[in-house]
Parts: C-alpha cells; structure tokens; sequence
C-alpha cells in the first residue's frame, strides 16, 4: 500500500474512506481531526487550544500539526504505508510533509458545496459508543436515538450550520489551492464523490494504491 492522503472539503467522506481503505489494505489511518478530537474530549492542553479553534471552524498552527503529525509517522505501523485524513490543509503543511515523508498520491474527493452542507449538517453522532448516522442518509430507528446503546445522539459542535459554512471558507481558502499544487506534482487523483459509501470506495480502489 502506498503512502496516501485524502483531500476533499469537509462532508466530502474523507473519514468514512480514509477508515475503508485502512482496512482493506491493513494500513493505519491517521486523521488529525480524531486526534483533536481525543484531546478535547481528555481535557489536555493541546485540546483546550484545539477546541476554540475547531468550534470556530479555524485551522490550528501549522507548526502544531506538523509536531504532531511527525510524532505519529515515526510508529512503525507507518512502515508499509498509511492514509493521512486530514492532513495537509495548507501548502506550508504540505511542503514541510514532504520534508518528513515520501507522499506516493494524492485521493482529492470532489463534491460539490450544496451536497457537502446537507451531508454535515444531518450528521449525528453516539456521544457514548460513538456509532455515526445521519438524519436523511442512516437515519437511527427512533429519532435522534443511538441503535445501539439507546444514548440522545448529538451533533459535532462543529457541524453547527454557521460553524459549516466557516468551515467551507476555511477549505476554500487554504486547502482547495493544494489540489493545483498536487497536480503540478503529478500524483493527484480526483475521485467523483457522489453517490453511496462502497460505490465511492471502489472507485478509490480502483486506482492503483499497491506499491511497486
Ligand atoms: P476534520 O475532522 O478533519 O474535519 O478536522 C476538524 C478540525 O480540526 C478542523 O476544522 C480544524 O479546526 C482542525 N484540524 C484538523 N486537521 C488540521 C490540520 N491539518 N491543520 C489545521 N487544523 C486542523
């Protein structure tokens, strides 16, 4: 397996596929926005900076992601290749990536802005075993009801619709110019991201992901 990371605006399914394609290759997935995540909810100083600017729909210190980042590619489960989710978000990150590590190919999910709204803003998600649904797309069998442990689902703070929009900004602005700076480079590959979870994956592993 190859060293990936997946780009595509937030609500393009970027966790979903990063997660697939892990499993399929046995590779580990590294997801930034799970790490900030871990931290807020365990109350560490990383996590109280990382709260204010995820509830804001702000990107973090470029420096700070990188520190990060950099810790979790020296584990060996890195050795045979890796899905980055979340990482780059800005060309400084993906310059000082490739200071760090080989990038193999660049999996851009394209959807567009319209779809990407109603998709995070139906979101749901089990504050207690952390099974994910969606109000229209995996709507839980009683209303806002987690299946499995019976827990009131909750909306990510930052699937809030103002903080989405903000979000979208943010993309638009830092992220979207590392689709050009990937193909430049030759190792981009646009993927259509619409339609179900496993037609999207095969369309993902379809492209050639073995490593040479
Ligand atoms: P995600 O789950 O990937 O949508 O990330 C959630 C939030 O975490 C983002 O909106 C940012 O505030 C923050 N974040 C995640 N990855 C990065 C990164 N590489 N650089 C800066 N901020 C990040």
């Amino acid at each position: 397996m190859k060293r990936l990371v997946l780009l595509g605006p937030p609500g393009a399914g970027k966790g979903t596929q990063a997660a697939m394609i892990a499993d399929h290759f046995c590779v580990p997935r590294i997801s930034t926005g799970d790490i900030l995540r871990n931290a807020v909810r365990e109350g560490t100083a990383l996590g109280q900076q990382a709260r204010a600017h995820m509830n804001r729909g702000e990107l973090l210190p470029d420096s700070l992601m990188m520190e990060i980042v950099e810790e979790r590619l020296k584990l060996p489960d890195c050795k045979n290749g890796f899905v980055l989710d979340g990482l780059p978000r800005t060309v400084i990150q993906a310059k000082e990536l490739e200071k760090i590590v080989n990038i193999d190919i660049v999996v851009a999910i394209d959807v567009g802005e319209e779809e990407v709204v109603r998709r995070l803003a139906g979101r749901r998600l089990c504050p207690i075993c952390e099974a994910g649904y969606h109000v229209e797309f995996k709507p839980p069998r009683q209303a806002e009801i987690c299946d499995r442990c019976g827990t009131p689902l909750k909306q990510r703070d930052d699937d809030q619709e103002g903080v989405i929009r903000n979000r979208l900004k943010t993309y638009r602005e830092w992220t979207a110019p590392l689709l050009e700076y990937y193909k430049r480079k030759s190792i981009l590959r646009v993927i259509d991201g619409k339609g179900k979870v496993e037609e999207v994956f095969r369309r993902i592993v379809s492209l050639d992901l073995q490593k040479r």
